[in-house]
Parts: structure tokens; sequence; C-alpha cells
């Protein structure tokens, strides 16, 4: 099989697995005075500090929690309550935020909170004079992702936080998709808080991180225990936070070499998919096609295209019966008769939008893999658009 999926979900890294498999013993409760509770305890700050170290930030602002989608929704209803007791109820945000992003606001415009979507360009950017043109007094939070899931574009987060800053306006960002895949410190990028996900850089299912400055207001979305320093209840998931940590610490450490095997490889497959269906669309950065190319503006291993006149989830089943595993939009839409919010953000009307599939590339994935999705790819359009 050819998996070409890793912005959906990367596969368990044997490093994880490992380090997983050595803790299985490790069955106290963090939070118990006793020996074994002190093992768990001493693994788990163990997996904070690799974690605090990776991304430029200190243990104490790491707060483990079930996933990227619950790190979102924490950070974005603790700003917004906090906004609400000075009275500020708007919060902005982009087009092309994540579903756990958009509705998670769309819950708090039930609320009575304002809620506006700034627009990207064609090419799926936004800039940080948009954004401070688009702040008010009542702002209460400013959310953009770093990089998105489905075209791979990666925003200027470190401009649109140091407008935040000077207007006084808490920033949050879902890096998700940037942790474990391009530089990320977050003390660099002058953010209040930030979003991971263990399972898109192979570690676990089910663990995240909220990183949260120091001195930043924060009220925990699970109220509780006194767990996470207060900032998430409930017995920590020792087990998933040591894989996580032992992932990322190989993701940081091989990111360089990998980014340029993946751009390199992504750069062929888009080259090779143009020259044989020229109407094809490459949908975010627009490539300059180097493999030397580490542009910051775009994630290396992500290939968004549009084709004319065929069904974006045809073509992933007809691939799928072959053996190769990409995906139309992203994992988080699969399945829904809609186009993609992103693809649609772009300015492609709904029709065109539902030919569009999402390649993300792997460090598995070889030069073969890339002659053999690109054969397949343009033989199965060409019947399809036939069709
Ligand atoms: C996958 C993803 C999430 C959600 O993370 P989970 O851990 O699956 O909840 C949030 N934001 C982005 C950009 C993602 O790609």
């Amino acid at each position: 099989m050819i998996y070409a999926d890793y912005a959906a979900t990367h596969p368990l890294r044997a490093v994880a697995r490992e380090a997983m498999t050595a803790s299985l013993d490790l069955w106290g409760n963090p939070s118990s005075l006793h020996a074994a509770g002190r093992n768990a305890r001493e693994a788990l700050e163990g997996a904070r500090a690799t974690v605090a170290r990776l991304i430029g930030a200190s243990p104490s602002e790491i707060v483990f929690t079930s996933g990227g989608s619950e790190s979102n929704t924490a950070a974005i209803r603790s700003a917004a309550l906090h906004g609400a007791r000075e009275g500020k109820r708007h919060i902005l945000s982009t087009v092309i935020e994540h579903p756990s992003v958009l509705n998670t606001l769309h819950a708090l415009s039930v609320e009575g909170f304002e809620v506006a979507l700034l627009p990207v360009t064609s090419d799926g950017y936004i800039n940080a004079p948009q954004v401070a043109a688009a702040i008010r007094p009542d702002t209460a939070l400013v959310t953009v992702m770093h990089a998105n899931n489905e075209i791979g574009t990666v925003q200027p987060i470190r401009e649109i936080a140091a407008v935040c800053r000077r207007r006084g306006v808490p920033f949050h960002t879902d890096a998700v998709q940037t942790v474990g895949h391009i530089s990320v410190n977050a003390t660099e990028l002058g953010v209040d808080t930030l979003s991971f996900s263990g399972h898109k850089f192979g570690g676990p299912h089910g663990i995240g991180v909220l990183y949260v400055r120091k001195g930043a207001p924060f009220t925990p979305l699970i109220p509780g225990g006194h767990q996470e320093a207060g900032r998430r209840a409930g017995t920590e998931n020792l087990l998933c936070a040591v894989g996580l940590a032992a992932a990322l610490e190989e993701a940081v450490n091989t990111m360089d070499g990998t980014g340029v095997l993946l751009r390199s490889l992504s750069n062929a497959l888009a080259g090779n998919l143009l020259n044989a269906i020229p109407s094809i669309r490459l949908n975010g950065c627009p490539r300059c096609m180097s493999p030397y190319c580490d542009s910051p503006c775009s994630l290396p291993h992500i290939v968004s295209l549009t084709f004319d006149g065929i069904d974006g989830e045809a073509l992933v089943y007809r691939l799928d019966t072959e053996g190769i595993a990409v995906s139309a939009g992203s994992a988080c839409t699969a399945g829904s008769p809609d186009p993609s919010h992103v693809i649609t953000a772009l300015g492609l009307d709904p029709e065109t939008a539902l030919g569009t599939i999402r390649i993300s590339l792997g460090a598995d994935n070889t030069d073969e893999d890339i002659a053999r999705m690109t054969e397949a790819i343009v033989r199965l359009v060409t019947d399809l658009q036939a069709f």
C-alpha cells in the first residue's frame, strides 16, 4: 500500500511505541503520593519537559489534553470567557480554520459573541495588516491557524501575534499541522496559546497539548481535580503523553532532512501531474518546484489538486482500490457531500471544488511511490472525466 494521507494521521512511530510499551507498568496515579504514583509522575513530567524543550516553552506552560480539538476549544472558550468579563464579545478568525475552531466559534456566536472570519487570498493566505485593520476595542480574541490542513499554507503567525500583542488582544494559533513538521518555537512566535496533537506527527491518537504562555489568563474547559496545574482536570493519560513526547523528539530531530525530501517528492508529483493534465489547479502556495525550497509559506508535504469535471471522492475510492491512500479535502469532511470550505474560500465555485484531492506525504514515501501515484491519478482522472 502507498500511504499518502499523513495530514490526516501519521502512522505511530516505532520510538513512540517503544516508549509506551516501556511505560505500561507505570499504573500508578500520578497524583498519588506513594512510590507507584511518584514513578508515574516522574514519567509524566519527563514527557512534559521534553515537549516544552522541543517547542521553545517551559514545562509549566505545557498542558496535556485529549487532542487538537480539545486544545483549540479550551483556548478559544477561555479567551471568550475572559473577554466577556470585560464586555468584549468580538472574535476574529479566518474562513479556512479547522472545524474544531470554526464550530467552537459558531457555538460562541449562538451564545452572543460576534464572530468575524477574515477572507484569504486565492492562494490561501492572510496577512498581519488585514488582522490589524479588523481588530476592534471589543475584540476578545484573534485565532489564526499556523498551517492549513487541506492546502498546507503557512500563515505569518509571528507578525500577526505581534499586532495582537501591541493592541492588547489575546492570540491563539492552531499549530496541529506545523508542530513536528516545521520548526515551531512558541516563545519566539509570541502567541498566548498554541495547540497541537500527537497523532499528526507519529504519536498516539487521543493526546494533544495546549501551550499556555506564562501569565496568560486561563480558565479550564474541564474543571475538577487539580491535574495539569488546575488547567485540565482528569487523571493524566500518561502512556499517550510519553508516546507523544518520544514521537515529537524524533520528528523534530529529523525534520530538516525530511522536509527537503518531502518538498522534492511533492514538487515532483505536482510537476508530473501538471505536465500530464495541464488543466489541473494546484491549491495553496504557487510552488517554485525546487526541492531545496525551504519556503516558510507552505508545508513541504501537502499537495492539494483540483481536477475539472470529476468528483474528488470518487477518485479517492478508485485510488484506494489500487492500494493508494489519499484524501478528498480533509479527513474531517470526508463523507460529507458539501465542498470543502477551504477550497471554496480560495474562490472556486462549489461544483469545481468537489473535484479536489489532498495528497500528504511522509518520510516513508519514495520516488517509486510518486511514479505509481502519477500513473494511477492520470489514468483514473482521464477515465472519470470521460464518464
Ligand atoms: C487534525 C487537526 C485538528 C484536530 O486534532 P485532533 O487531535 O484530531 O482532535 C485540529 N486542527 C488541525 C489543523 C488539524 O489538522
